[in-house]
């Protein structure tokens, strides 16, 4: 049940935006929190805010050309959603998926409004992306499809306007290639146009790391308000990407016991723990399936094909591949399993059914929007350092990285408990991020 003032923008959202399930999802749970806030500040419905934050500022949606290396012609549909820039430049990744569209773009973006808003740091929320498919495309086939995309993109973006980064199928070397194109149009070394960059090219210590890093900071945090912490806890992480590594990475470092990990191939069991250099080699060096791990570590470690990688039994389960991975069915057998705490690595990975399971059965859980915001905060720090021509350490920018995992931590349980509903980091961050577009909304007029 939504407020009453709610209901009938979410009707409207749903009418305006016809088939974008995914960002319907986004809206509906962020409207579900907010409820509370507008009894307090009618003068946000005044404004008609709520409104004006689910309609995007500007989407652009562009054909992408490329060649590959048979010399046949591809074409392939560009998105950049420009969602929010009360609180700064737009800033949200680039997703290369062949299930990208405008409704998934725009959930994206949708969700990173409030994240953004929630780091406290001066960045609006956008997202982007290709429904280009890069597995199995050569070296060549990546860099010309990543200049094509830049070709159109490039008009668009820029260090006060709108910052890019990765996301799926968008890691380092594409951050390059998309650069690249950048400052060979443009004839400037705009360091702040994009993040995620390779060290020796205005990169940040840190921010290949920071995402994982950040989100097992979070977990931290949350087992540490239960008394508790990471130290003997079976941990199960999907995933083996960019996100899922560097969370298996920093569980490891706080004492945790990382058992499971997959792809969309499937999932690996390893109850010794997963040995994450093999991982790293298999998935980094030689871009295998997760069935090489199995094979490669031999013993009792097994593949599994076709089925949930939820059905595994452990006290913290930690999504890091996709959207909408946890289902209610899922949730339910988490919870008979053991599970305390769910930490959020992917964007929206749970069900609005599973969510409520969590928080019915009393499991800390902890929403993409904070629980991996550490990424993006990164990315604000990148920007910062490309803007003052510095680079700082890796042990300095992991501080930072904590200190900011632990600020919105603190700020997710402050405002849950404000608002009536202690312990539900979801609402903390829902409302948290929300106040602060609101107000800056409201002081810059009608924008
Ligand atoms: P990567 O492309 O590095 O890795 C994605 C991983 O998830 C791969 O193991 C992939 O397996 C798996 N996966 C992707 N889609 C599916 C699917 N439909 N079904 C099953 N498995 C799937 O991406 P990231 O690690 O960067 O991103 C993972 C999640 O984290 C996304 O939700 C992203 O939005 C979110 N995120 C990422 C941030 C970042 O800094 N990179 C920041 C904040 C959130 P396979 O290779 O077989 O496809």
């Amino acid at each position: 049940m939504l407020h009453e003032k709610l209901d009938s923008i979410y009707d409207s959202v749903l009418r305006r935006n016809p088939g974008e399930i995914e960002f319907h999802q986004a809206v509906r749970e962020v409207l579900e929190s907010i409820g509370p806030v507008l009894g307090k500040h009618p003068e946000y419905a005044e404004s008609k805010i709520i409104e004006r934050i689910c309609e995007p500022e500007r989407q652009i949606i562009f054909r992408v050309p490329w060649e590959d290396d048979q010399g046949e012609v591809h074409i392939n549909r560009g998105f950049r959603v420009e969602f929010n820039s009360a609180l700064g430049p737009y800033k949200g990744g680039l997703r290369f998926h062949p299930s990208v569209y405008l409704g998934i773009v725009k959930f994206l973006g949708f969700e990173q409004i409030f994240k953004n808003g929630l780091t406290g740091l001066p960045i609006g929320g956008g997202k982007g992306g290709s429904d280009f498919d890069p597995k199995g495309r050569s070296q060549r086939e990546i860099m010309r499809f990543c200049q094509s995309f830049m070709t159109e993109l490039y008009r668009h973006i820029g260090e006060y306007t709108d910052v890019p980064a990765g996301d799926i199928g968008v890691g380092q070397r594409e951050v390059g290639y998309l650069f690249g194109q950048y400052k060979r149009i443009t004839n400037r070394y705009e360091s702040a146009v994009i993040t995620g960059k390779g060290l020796s090219y205005g990169g940040a210590q840190v921010r290949t790391e920071a995402t994982g890093y950040g989100c097992a900071f979070f977990v931290d945090e949350m087992l540490k308000a239960r008394g508790t912490s990471f130290d003997g806890k079976r941990v199960v992480v999907s995933g083996s990407g960019n996100v899922a590594v560097y969370t298996i990475e920093k569980v490891q470092q706080l004492g945790g016991t990382v058992i499971a990990c997959s792809d969309s191939s499937g999932y690996v069991i390893d109850n010794k723990g997963i040995d994450l250099d093999l991982l790293k080699q298999i998935k980094q060096v030689e871009h295998l399936r997760m069935d090489a791990y199995a094979k490669r570590r031999g013993g009792e470690v097994s593949f599994v094909a076709g089925r949930s990688i939820w059905e595994l039994p452990c006290e913290v389960a930690m999504p890091s591949a996709t959207q909408n991975e946890i289902t209610g069915k899922d949730a339910e057998a988490l919870v008979r399993g053991g599970c305390v705490a769910v930490g959020e690595g992917a964007n929206m990975p749970t069900t609005p059914e599973g969510i409520r399971i969590f928080q019915e059965a009393g499991v800390a859980f902890g929403p993409g929007k904070a629980a991996n915001a550490g990424g993006v905060a990164t990315s604000a720090l990148e920007m910062q350092q490309n803007a003052s021509r510095d680079s700082w350490t890796f042990e300095f920018s992991e501080r930072r990285l904590q200190e900011i995992m632990q600020d919105i931590h603190g700020r997710c349980l402050k405002t849950a408990d404000e608002y009536g509903m202690p312990g539900n980091y979801a609402a903390g961050a829902n409302i948290d991020g929300f106040k602060r577009v609101a107000d800056a909304m409201l002081s810059l007029g009608l924008i």
